[in-house]
């Protein structure tokens, strides 16, 4: 396997608890969690792991600028802008506000868009109809003026960002933990492809299951898929992905992106009554949603051991349109 430039600021290996209380709780299967909501880099999260690759992608490329972008409580944004800071960059965020807001900074800033501010971001805002159009204008300008821009996609996930799981399905093998599944929110897809693509290189024998947070199951599985087969390209392994390998469950998708639902917030409950755990509105609170769900279901063995991995998202809880939560 080829080895590709890597910074070193995430707090590794992330640790893997077991949920004794939660498993009681459901009656089901034993679970775990892996903390990827404790990487350390401002309130950490799963784009952490993706940035240390990411930027030093952006370094080799002698970038001084990073350019990325996302919804306004994107978790995503908050890190790059959080990784810029600690590393000298320039940070530009272009945010697209909820649907029935227009597009532009709000009267308060909460949750994730605080931290931005607070972490130097320059923040654009732009309609969600025209978010490409704008992204493409936001780094044009960049160029034209000098700041030597670097953009990163939707979530970090390009090949460079999705190897990072990749290694991170490696750094979970070697921690030596029996598990039959692992389960986690799935969106812009680097984390599901580099976990599919981590499953085959170093031989894990359990299942990843992705529940989709925003979008059909074919089209998730589509773009893992490319994802993971471009990836391993860049590993320097020649492996093909088809849709087929990738699973993915999209029955969670309740009122959209961003939209928290009651399962979500009974999810949000649960997890922090039973073990201290705080998930998130938009993505881990809609993932365990549906892990819970499936466990009622009986979709898994009783005497099976099921992982939950936490990509983090809990600054969204802070936002002032998820207040309804108590
Ligand atoms: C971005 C994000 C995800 C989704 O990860 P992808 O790699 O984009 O599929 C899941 N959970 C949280 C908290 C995130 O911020």
């Amino acid at each position: 396997m080829k080895t590709i430039p890597r910074l070193r600021f995430a707090l590794l290996p992330t640790q893997v608890e077991a949920l004794p209380r939660l498993s009681a709780a459901l009656g089901g299967p034993r679970l775990f969690v892996k903390r990827d909501d404790q990487t350390g880099l401002a309130m950490g999260g799963n784009k952490t792991r993706k940035l240390e690759f990411l930027l030093a992608e952006a370094q080799a490329n002698g970038a001084r600028t990073l350019i990325t972008a996302g919804a306004i409580q994107s978790n995503h944004c908050r890190q790059t802008a959080a990784a810029a800071a600690r590393y000298g960059f320039e940070c530009i965020l272009l945010l697209t506000a909820p649907q029935d807001k227009p597009a532009q900074a709000p009267e308060v800033s909460t949750g994730n868009l605080l931290l931005d501010q607070l972490l130097g971001a320059e923040i654009v805002w732009a309609e969600r109809q025209n978010r490409e159009q704008a992204l493409k204008d936001t780094f044009q300008q960049a160029w034209e003026a000098g700041r030597r821009p670097y953009l990163i996609p939707y979530g970090g996930s390009n090949p460079t960002g999705a190897a990072a799981y990749a290694y991170a399905m490696q750094e979970f093998i070697e921690q030596q933990v029996p598990i039959d599944w692992i389960v986690f929110p799935s969106s812009s897809g680097g984390t599901q492809a580099g976990l599919a693509l981590g499953k085959r290189l170093f031989s894990y024998p359990g299942q990843v299951l992705g529940i989709s947070v925003d979008e059909e199951a074919s089209v998730l599985q589509e773009r893992v898929a490319n994802l993971a087969s471009k990836t391993a390209d860049l590993l320097g392994e020649r492996m093909e992905f088809a849709p087929a390998d990738i699973l993915v469950n999209a029955d969670y998708l309740g009122g959209g992106y961003g939209v928290m639902g009651e399962k979500e917030k009974e999810a949000i409950y649960l997890f922090a009554s039973q073990e201290g755990l705080l998930l998130d509105p938009v993505y881990t609170g809609r993932a365990a949603a549906g892990l819970i769900d499936l466990i009622r279901n009986g979709f898994f063995e009783p005497d099976q051991a099921v992982l939950f991995w936490h990509t983090g998202g809990a600054p969204a809880l802070f936002a002032d349109r998820y207040q309804e939560l108590v």
